[in-house]
């Protein structure tokens, strides 16, 4: 996180709300994840922050990107402008997975003209593919175990692995080609077994489909979940590293590739909020704070993401349990109803760090309230 001094300039200079971006800390999570995964290529879930400056310094360091709307896809393809034609196709499947197993017709439409890698799961969507996208590659997403995750995502998508082999049959049928499979075990994953079981099944389907002759898939994508480090509960990345290695390499020759779509681990300790005490007031005997950003804006993780945010004062003194609150007029808009706070004034600073998963991306104008500001450092 970046020093307390600066987030209270920051403040200062900018009025609050505001969400500091530290691009260091984006780079330095990045080089982390390359290093302890050195097989694994790293596709950046956009969705967990869409800002474009993020999504241009992690270009810089040479990430790919996982996008999964038409407007994500276009945020990412800005980046080839500066690049000569013949490289331009190399671009978009070096550099992009639509990883949205769903696309209506109308984006599928608009894809076809980049020869996209898409992911899908099921026989409509072969069929959207073949009759609006007929120039994408496929990546089949599997179903696999979500136990233990803070975010649970393989209710919604993926095909029951038995059926996964006939389903890549049926594709190849339809005259398309499927160039590797999927899977995600769960955002926040703390059971790290998921992904042991996951690379498990694929790999038994990637044999399968082989010996069925099916010889064209190259991708294993092993999906996101990596957890950022919230608290001292969650086990070191590195541990799960370990293991991954391990896995991949008894499964896998180099005929194929790795690659990974982490969002939350990249850009999750790499955010703060600083927001400002607007009202306080002692309710039932027990002290209320409202600040300036809420659950409808920067703090939305708490009901999208499942996640929980600590608020801070900058000063130090004795602290007491109290209620937090954001702007709106919404009883919803609670941050906290058990916060250990000091004595706080009307306008002084209060900070929440790790928030750059699932924060501001899904923040809203409700109640007339504009998102927090972005304020960026060591770009
Ligand atoms: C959301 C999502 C991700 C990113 O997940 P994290 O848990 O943030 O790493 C990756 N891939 C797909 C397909 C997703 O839907």
């Amino acid at each position: 996180m970046a020093k307390l001094s600066t987030l209270e300039q920051l403040a200062e200079e900018n009025g609050t709300p505001i969400f500091v971006v530290d691009h260091d800390i984006i780079r330095q999570n990045y080089q982390d994840f390359k290093t302890l995964l050195p097989r694994v290529q790293i596709f950046y879930a956009v969705k967990a922050n869409s800002d474009k400056e993020i999504v241009k310094t992690l270009y810089d360091m040479g990430s790919s990107f996982d996008v999964a709307s038409m407007n994500e896809f276009l945020l990412v393809h800005e980046n080839i402008e500066s690049l000569p034609d013949e490289e331009r196709q190399k671009f978009i499947w070096e550099k992009i997975i639509y990883a949205n197993p769903i696309k209506d017709i109308k984006t599928l439409k608009e894809l076809d003209k980049y020869k996209p890698l898409v992911t899908f799961d099921n026989i409509e969507e072969i069929k959207k593919v073949k009759n609006h996208a007929p120039n994408a590659g496929l990546v089949l997403r599997i179903k696999v175990p979500n136990t233990g995750a803070m975010v649970e995502l393989s209710s919604k998508f993926g095909i029951d692995p038995g059926l996964a082999v006939d389903l890549i049959e049926e594709a190849h049928r339809q005259g398309l080609v499927v160039e590797g499979l999927s899977f995600h075990v769960g955002s926040q994953t703390t059971n790290f077994d998921n992904y042991i079981q996951a690379i498990s099944v694929a790999s038994g389907i990637i044999k399968e489909a082989k010996l069925k002759g099916f010889e064209k898939i190259k991708i294993l994508d092993i999906g996101g979940g990596f957890p950022a480090p919230y608290d001292v509960n969650v086990e070191p990345f590195k541990d799960l590293a370990r293991k991954l290695n391990s896995e991949l390499d008894r499964l896998f020759d180099d005929s194929i590739e790795i690659i990974a779509e982490p969002g939350r681990f990249l850009v999750a300790t790499a955010c703060t909020a600083v927001s400002s005490v607007i009202g306080k007031a002692d309710r039932d005997g027990k002290r209320c704070y409202y600040i300036n950003d809420g659950v409808y804006h920067t703090f939305s993780g708490i009901i999208f993401d499942h996640c929980k945010y600590h608020l801070q004062a900058f000063k130090t003194g004795p602290k007491q349990i109290c209620s937090v609150f954001g702007p709106t007029c919404d009883a919803l808009d609670t941050i906290s109803l058990a916060e250990e706070l000091p004595e706080l004034e009307i306008e002084e600073y209060v900070y929440s760090e790790n928030i750059g998963a699932y924060s501001r991306a899904s923040s809203t104008w409700f109640n007339g309230f504009p998102p927090a500001k972005i304020v960026h450092i060591n770009k």
